[in-house]
């Protein structure tokens, strides 16, 4: 009943914003920077983002549910099709899609690709140039124009998401073009994930920037047990899936080292992050197709692609 709502409601906005783009242009870190928090999970490496994650920005009378996709690419295996297919899922859910583009890398092969497909979806949509702190500034307007030329986007930004630069006018664009219309969240709240799969991201955030190469792709982490202690502790288990013994070792490292230092550093940012103290307990399990298993996906909130 859109009358009775404003009516009730003059001047609210609420609406959701699906942030798209190739894999590592900052999708991730714009999210974090947008809501003030960190909801969401960032690494040098590609992929790092496998599901939606929504982080819930408020600017004024307006409330913006913003929603970090795994990057666009050409996928290969099956996870990465379900990664792709739940990207573009949020931008056609979305009321207004923000491509995101690494100013560095420019318009390249990857952005290109995505734009036809982009076209498709209806709503208004935004250009964001990011990682502005890494180009000079004649190079900027040379892209921010040819990028401009395209009769697509309602607006530009260049930020950066990593140092805050330009956020604002991205947020305040935000708030006034999300459709009028009640809350769908309370004030406080900042991310629709619950805390145990939060908790299951940054151990894996740790893993991505702890291991090398191909490990990280190969490995998934689920939280297994959630339990507050007497005194107001919390003992959480955590699963680390690989696909090989051989990348349990890895995982493991010499003496145990490894995964003595993710679990260390993991139990002190989930215990930042619910304040409350936490005996982390991680164990690392050999599932060697959990990559064409449905119960690891749906632990991800992914759909499991038939092929
Ligand atoms: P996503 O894959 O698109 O979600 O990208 P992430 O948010 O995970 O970021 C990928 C990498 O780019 C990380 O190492 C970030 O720290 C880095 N990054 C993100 N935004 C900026 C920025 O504005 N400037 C610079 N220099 N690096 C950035
Ligand atoms: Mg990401």
């Amino acid at each position: 009943m859109p009358t009775l709502r404003t009516e009730t409601e003059p001047d609210t906005r609420c609406g959701f914003v699906a942030l798209i783009g190739a894999p590592n242009v900052g999708k991730s870190t714009l999210v974090n920077a947008l809501v003030g928090t960190k909801v969401t999970i960032v690494s040098p490496k590609v992929q790092t983002t496998r599901a939606l994650i929504r982080g819930i920005m408020i600017e004024g009378k307006s409330q913006v549910v913003l929603m970090d996709t795994p990057g666009i690419f050409a996928p290969r295996r099956r996870l990465d099709r379900a990664m792709v297919t739940t990207a573009w899922s949020g931008a056609h859910d979305a009321d207004v899609v923000g491509l995101l583009v690494d100013a560095k890398r420019g318009l390249d092969e990857e952005t290109e690709a995505i734009l036809p497909k982009l076209a498709e979806v209806a709503g208004p949509k935004i250009l964001i140039l990011n990682k502005v702190d890494l180009v000079a500034k004649p190079a900027l307007l040379t892209l921010a124009e040819g990028a401009n030329a395209r009769p697509q986007f309602a607006a530009t930004f260049m930020v950066s998401a990593r140092s805050g630069d330009g956020i604002d006018a991205v947020k305040a664009w935000l708030a006034a073009h999300v459709p009028a219309g009640p809350w769908h969240y309370p004030e406080d709240q900042i991310t629709d994930a619950p805390l145990r799969s939060l908790a299951a991201e940054i151990t894996r955030e740790k893993l991505f920037n702890k291991l090398h190469q191909e490990l990280p792709y190969r490995s998934t982490v689920e939280t297994e047990q959630w339990k507050e202690l007497r005194g107001g502790a919390v003992r959480i288990e955590q699963t680390i899936y690989v696909e090989r013994e051989s990348q349990r070792k890895i995982v493991l490292g010499k003496g145990g080292q490894q995964i003595k230092a993710i679990g260390a550093e993991a139990r002190a940012e989930i215990a930042a992050m619910i304040e409350q103290k936490v005996h982390l307990f991680l164990f690392v399990k050999v599932r060697e197709h959990w990559g064409d298993d449905p119960e690891r996906f749906r632990e991800m909130g992914l759909e499991f692609p038939k092929e």
